[in-house]
C-alpha cells in the first residue's frame, strides 16, 4: 500500500514554540487586574477612542494603503521624515518583515539571552537561524553581540530598554555596537518602551544617519492601543522600500490608523500617563526592595522582580493571582526566578506591594 505523503512545512517552522502572551484570566475570578502584558492601565487617549468610534461609519471601505496621514503625524511628533516610516500590524509585523526580507536559509539572526520572543520566532519563520548571545547581569552586552557576529549574520535585534529586564544601555554603547557591525548587517533597535525614557529618541538619530540601522516602535505600550495592532519602523529609505514590498496593502484597519493618529497627537494625555508610570514604578520598586525583593532600575512600565529561586517566584505569582493580580512568570526568557510586573495604577501598585510583602514575611517566618 502506498503511504500518502503529508504536506511538510518549510524548514524551521516546527522549531517555533508558540508565543506565550501574558495571561488574561484567573480561573474562578472576575475583577482581575492584568499586569502581565505591559499595557497602559489608563487605556488610550479619549481622543483615540473617539477616532476609533468615528471609523464605524466607514467599515465597508478598504483602509488607506500608504498610511500617509498616520506617517505624517508620527513624523511631525518625532521630527522624522514620513517617507522613511513604515506602519505595521504591531511592531511584531515590522520585525517579521525584516526577517522575511533580509534573512533566509543559512543566515543568522542575533538576539540576546533575555531578548523579546518574537525575534527568534520571526527568524525561524523566515527559515533563518536564531543565535542567542549572553547578556551581562540582565543588560545588553555589546561585546557579546559583536563576538557572536559571523559571515552569516544578517540581523541583530536588541530592545532598548529591554523587555523583560527593563534595563537600558547608553547611546554611546549603541553607537559602539553600530560601529562594530559589518555594513551588510542590519541593527534593529526595538524602541517598544522608548517613550518611558526621558529625552530619548529610541535610536532614531542613529537610524537617520546609518544605512544599516532600523528603529521599531509601537502603539501598544504607553499609547494603550494593544488591541488595535499598530507599530512602525523607521530607517534608511532603501530598507523601508524593501519592507514595503512584502507589506500587505491593507495591513492596518481604518479604525487602527485613526486611533493611532489621534493618540500620537494627544501629547498631553501621553505625558500624564508617563508621569504616573514613573512615579508608581519607582514607588513600587522601593516597596518591593523593602519587602526583600530586588528589581533592577526599570526604564519601562514594568519591573522585573527577582526571587531567590524559581519555586519562590512561582509561589509569589500564586499569591498575586490569589489577590486578583495577573503577573508574568518569565522562565521562557531564561529568567526562571523572576516575575515581570506591569506598573498599574496607584491602587494596584499599593496592593501588589502589600501582597508581595505579606508573601515574603510568611516565607521568612
Ligand atoms: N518589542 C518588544 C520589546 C515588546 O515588548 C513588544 C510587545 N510585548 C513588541 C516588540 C511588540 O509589540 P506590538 O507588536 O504590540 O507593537
Amino acid at each position: 500500500m502506498r503511504v500518502p505523503q503529508l504536506p511538510v512545512p518549510q524548514p524551521g517552522i516546527l522549531e517555533i514554540a508558540l508565543y506565550q502572551g501574558g495571561a488574561s484570566k484567573i480561573a474562578g475570578r472576575t475583577n482581575v487586574v492584568k499586569l502581565s502584558s505591559n499595557e497602559n492601565p489608563f487605556g488610550p487617549s479619549p481622543q483615540a477612542i473617539a477616532a476609533y468610534k468615528d471609523a464605524a461609519g466607514d467599515l465597508h471601505r478598504y483602509p488607506s494603503t500608504d498610511h500617509a496621514s498616520l506617517r505624517v503625524a508620527i513624523g511631525a511628533h518625532h521630527g522624522l521624515d514620513p517617507d522613511r516610516i513604515i506602519c505595521g500590524a504591531g511592531s511584531d509585523e515590522i520585525i517579521a518583515f525584516l526577517c522575511q526580507c533580509y534573512a533566509g536559509s543559512g543566515d543568522e539572526v542575533i538576539h540576546t539571552e533575555h531578548g523579546f520572543g518574537m525575534y527568534r520566532i520571526s527568524a525561524l519563520a523566515a527559515g533563518a537561524t536564531p543565535v542567542e548571545v549572553t547578556e551581562h547581569a540582565r543588560h545588553t552586552d555589546v561585546d557579546a553581540i559583536l563576538a557572536g557576529v559571523t559571515s552569516r549574520t544578517r540581523l541583530v535585534f536588541i530592545a532598548n530598554p529591554n523587555n523583560p529586564t527593563g534595563t537600558i544601555i547608553s547611546d554611546a554603547e549603541i553607537a559602539r555596537l553600530a560601529d562594530g557591525l559589518p555594513s551588510h548587517v542590519i541593527l534593529v533597535l526595538d524602541g517598544a518602551y522608548a517613550e518611558f525614557v526621558d529625552r530619548f529618541d529610541g535610536g532614531a538619530g542613529l537610524a537617520t544617519k546609518r544605512d544599516n540601522v532600523v528603529m521599531t516602535r509601537t502603539f501598544s505600550k504607553v499609547y494603550g492601543l494593544g488591541a488595535m495592532r499598530i507599530g512602525w519602523g523607521y530607517g534608511p529609505r532603501a530598507i523601508i522600500d524593501v519592507l514595503n514590498r512584502v507589506r500587505g496593502p491593507f495591513n492596518l484597519s481604518t479604525a487602527a490608523l485613526a486611533a493611532a493618529e489621534a493618540a500620537v497627537k494627544d501629547t498631553e494625555y501621553t505625558e500624564r500617563c508617563l508621569a504616573q508610570n514613573a512615579e508608581w514604578r519607582d514607588w513600587l520598586r522601593a516597596a518591593l526592595a523593602e519587602a526583600g525583593v530586588a528589581c533592577d532600575v526599570s526604564h519601562t512600565n514594568f519591573l522585573l522582580a527577582r526571587f531567590n529561586s524559581p519555586e519562590t517566584a512561582m509561589a509569589c505569582n500564586g499569591a498575586l493571582n490569589a489577590a486578583g493580580f495577573l503577573t508574568r512568570p518569565v522562565a521562557s526568557y531564561n529568567l526562571p526566578n523572576c516575575l515581570r510586573i506591569t506598573v498599574g495604577d496607584e491602587a494596584s501598585c499599593r496592593k501588589v506591594a502589600d501582597t508581595v510583602a505579606e508573601f515574603m514575611a510568611e516565607r521568612i517566618r
